[in-house]
C-alpha cells in the first residue's frame, strides 16, 4: 500500500518547501524506498509556461514536454522520482478538467461545486501516483496556509486521509520561527497561528519543520509542541544554510526526520547510507580550482530565472572539484557599455535561453567577444540562436541577418519558425517541447563530452536554424555537430577554430544532477578551468618578464 506525505507551508512564502520535499524524497530513497513527488499549485494559470520569469522563475521542462514549476527541478536533482505531467497540477488544470467533465454531462445534471467536485478531482490526481511500485507519494501544496486559493487543496488532503486511512498519511508543515533582535529571542507565535489555521480546517500536522536562523532551544521546541499539539521529537529544526542547498538533507537527518517518517508510516526501510552525498559535499567544501563564469541573460537580477543553469554549473564544479563563481550580467548592460569591461576577466561565457527582443544585441556582442577572444562559450536555446546570428553577421558577412522572431523582414532569416509552428496561435503548451533525440558527429566536442552517438535532451522552442544556410556556414568552419536523427533540425553547433564553443538548441541544464554533472556543462567547466590556467600562466610569464626587466635595469 502506497503511503502519502503532504507538505504544507505556513507563515510566509519562499520557505523552501520544494527543497524540503525534495530532501525528504532523497532521504527516503537512500533508505531503499521508491518515491514519487508531486506539486499542487493554487494559481489559476493552467501551467507556468506562459508566466514571466519575474513572476515565477524558470519554467522547468520534463521529458514528456510538460512545462512545470521550478520546484520540480529540485525534485529531479535530489531524487530519481519519475516525473510526468501528473507531477504538477494547478487550480487552472483542476478546474479545466472539472468544467470539461461538466460539459460532457458527466455529472448527470447535478450542481457542480468546490466540495465535492473540485476536491474529488484534486484527490484523484494525488491517488494517480499511488501504484504497486511506489512506496511513498510526497505531495507538496504550493502557497501558504491561509491563502484563499489554497483552501480546496487543503480540504482535499484532509479528506484524503479518510479515504486511504489515517495511518497511511503524514502531514508535514513547514513553518518559520523568526529571531527577533529587539527581544533577543526566537518567536514561536507565528508557528502557533499557522498550525492553528491548519487545525481549524481539520488538519493536525504530525511533524513541524521549523525554518530558523538560530538553533531552537529545548524550551522553544517544548513550547511549539505544546501549543501545536505535536510530540516534541516531531518539532524539527531546519536552520538556514548559507553554504549549499545540498546540505539541507543532512540537517534533517541530524534531527532524525527520516526515522520519524519511517516509524510514523510504518515503512519497511533500509538503514540510511548517504555516501554519495557525503562525497559531493566534501567536494563542494574542498575545491582545488576556482573559475568565474558570466551568464549573460535578460533577467540578471532574478536568480530563479536561470535556476537550473546555475545548479548545472555547480554540479559541473563538483565533478571537477572547482568552485564556479557565477556572475549574472544583464545583456542590455553590454549594449550600453560594450563587452570589454564587463566580460574580459571571465573564464567562460554562457548565454541562456529566453524569449523577446530585449537585450538580444547585447547577447550577440557577448558571443562575438567569446568567439574572437577564444573564451569558452556555452549557448543554450536562444543562446544558440544568438550565436548563429552573430556568426552570420560577423563571419559569413550576411548583412541584417537575424531571427524571424525579432525581425520578420530580415534579408537573412538564419533562425526561422519551425514548420509545424507556422499555423499555431495559442501560447500555452504549443512549442516543440520535451525530450527529443540528437545524433552526434563523432569528430565533435559534443561527442567527446557525452561519449555517445545519440543523446536525448529536453526542448522548449518555436524557432530553429534555417537549413538554407548550412552549407555556407560550414564553409566558414561552423560544425553542425548534432542534428535530429532525420537530419532535418540543427541541435548543436560548434566552431572548429575555437578552444570550446558549443551551442545547443535544447536545454541540457534540466538533466543535470549534483551527483551526475550534465556532460556539456562538465565539458564547459573543464574548458573554463583550462582557460583560467592558461591565462594565469600567461600572466605569470608576463610578470617574470617584467621582473627580469626591472632586475636588469637595477
Ligand atoms: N525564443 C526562442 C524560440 O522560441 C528560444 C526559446 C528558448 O530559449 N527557450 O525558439
Amino acid at each position: 500500500m502506497t503511503k502519502h506525505i503532504f507538505v504544507t507551508g505556513g507563515v510566509v512564502s519562499s520557505l523552501g518547501k520544494g527543497l524540503t520535499s525534495a530532501s525528504i524524497g532523497m532521504l527516503l530513497e537512500h533508505r531503499g524506498l521508491t518515491v514519487r513527488l508531486q506539486k499542487l499549485d493554487p494559481y489559476i494559470n493552467v501551467d507556468p509556461g506562459t508566466m514571466s520569469p519575474y513572476q515565477h522563475g524558470e519554467v522547468y521542462v520534463l521529458d514528456d514536454g510538460s512545462e512545470t514549476d521550478l520546484d520540480l527541478g529540485h525534485y529531479e536533482r535530489f531524487t530519481n522520482s519519475l516525473l510526468t505531467r501528473d507531477s504538477n497540477y494547478t487550480t487552472g488544470q483542476i478546474y479545466q478538467s472539472v468544467i470539461c467533465k461538466e460539459r460532457r454531462g458527466e455529472f448527470l445534471g447535478k450542481t457542480v461545486q468546490v466540495i465535492p467536485h473540485i476536491t474529488n478531482e484534486i484527490k484523484s490526481v494525488i491517488a494517480k501516483l499511488a501504484d504497486d511500485d511506489t512506496d511513498v507519494v510526497i505531495t507538496e501544496i504550493g502557497g501558504t496556509v491561509g491563502d484563499i486559493e489554497s483552501q480546496p487543496f487543503l480540504e482535499a488532503i484532509r479528506q484524503f486521509s479518510l479515504d486511504v486511512g489515517k495511518k497511511n498519511c503524514l502531514y508535514i508543515h513547514l513553518t518559520l520561527v523568526p529571531y527577533l533582535k529587539a527581544a533577543g529571542e526566537l518567536k514561536t507565535k507565528p508557528t502557533q497561528h499557522s498550525v492553528g489555521q491548519l487545525r481549524e480546517i481539520g488538519i493536525q500536522p504530525d511533524i513541524l519543520i521549523c525554518r530558523t536562523e538560530r538553533t531552537l532551544q529545548r524550551s522553544d521546541r517544548e513550547k511549539i509542541a505544546l501549543f501545536c499539539n505535536v510530540l516534541i521529537d516531531a518539532v524539527i529544526e531546519e536552520k538556514d544554510k548559507d553554504f549549499s542547498i545540498y546540505e539541507v538533507p543532512f540537517s534533517l537527518v541530524d534531527n532524525k526526520l527520516d526515522e520519524l517518517i519511517v516509524n510514523n508510516l510504518d515503512l519497511q526501510a533500509d538503514t540510511l547510507v548517504l555516501d554519495d552525498w557525503h562525497d559531493l559535499l566534501q567536494r563542494l567544501r574542498n575545491p582545488e580550482n576556482e573559475i568565474s563564469i558570466a551568464v549573460v541573460g535578460k533577467y540578471a537580477a532574478h536568480r530563479d530565472a536561470y535556476k537550473s543553469i546555475y545548479e548545472a554549473l555547480d554540479h559541473a564544479g563538483i565533478a571537477h572539484r572547482t568552485q564556479v563563481r557565477i556572475q549574472p550580467i544583464q545583456s542590455e548592460q553590454i549594449e550600453a557599455e560594450g563587452p570589454e569591461r564587463l566580460l574580459a576577466t571571465y573564464d567562460g561565457i554562457l548565454v541562456p535561453g529566453g524569449f523577446g527582443e530585449r537585450g538580444i544585441e547585447g547577447k550577440v556582442e557577448a558571443i562575438r567577444f567569446a568567439r574572437e577572444r577564444g573564451i569558452p562559450f556555452l549557448g543554450i536555446c536562444l543562446g544558440m540562436q544568438c550565436a548563429v546570428i552573430e556568426f552570420a553577421r560577423n563571419v559569413v558577412h550576411l548583412e541584417g541577418a537575424h531571427s524571424s522572431e525579432f525581425d520578420k523582414d530580415s534579408p537573412h532569416p538564419v533562425i526561422c519558425l519551425l514548420d509545424d509552428q507556422k499555423t499555431i496561435t495559442d501560447k500555452g503548451g504549443t512549442m516543440r517541447l520535451g525530450a527529443q533525440k540528437a545524433r552526434l558527429d563523432p569528430e565533435s566536442i559534443a561527442y567527446a563530452s557525452y561519449g555517445e552517438s545519440e543523446v536525448s535532451e529536453r526542448h522548449r522552442h518555436r524557432y530553429e536554424f534555417n537549413n538554407a544556410y548550412r552549407q555556407q556556414f560550414m564553409a566558414h568552419s561552423m560544425r553542425f555537430s548534432g542534428t535530429s536523427p532525420d537530419d532535418k533540425l540543427v541541435e548543436i553547433i560548434e566552431l572548429v577554430d575555437h578552444p570550446w564553443f558549443v551551442a545547443v538548441q535544447f536545454h541540457p541544464e534540466f538533466k543535470s544532477k549534483p551527483t551526475e554533472a550534465q556532460p556539456l556543462f562538465s565539458g564547459f567547466v573543464q574548458a573554463a578551468v583550462d582557460h583560467h590556467t592558461k591565462r594565469a600562466s600567461r600572466g605569470a610569464e608576463a610578470g617574470v618578464t617584467k621582473n627580469e626587466q626591472i632586475e636588469s635595469k637595477s
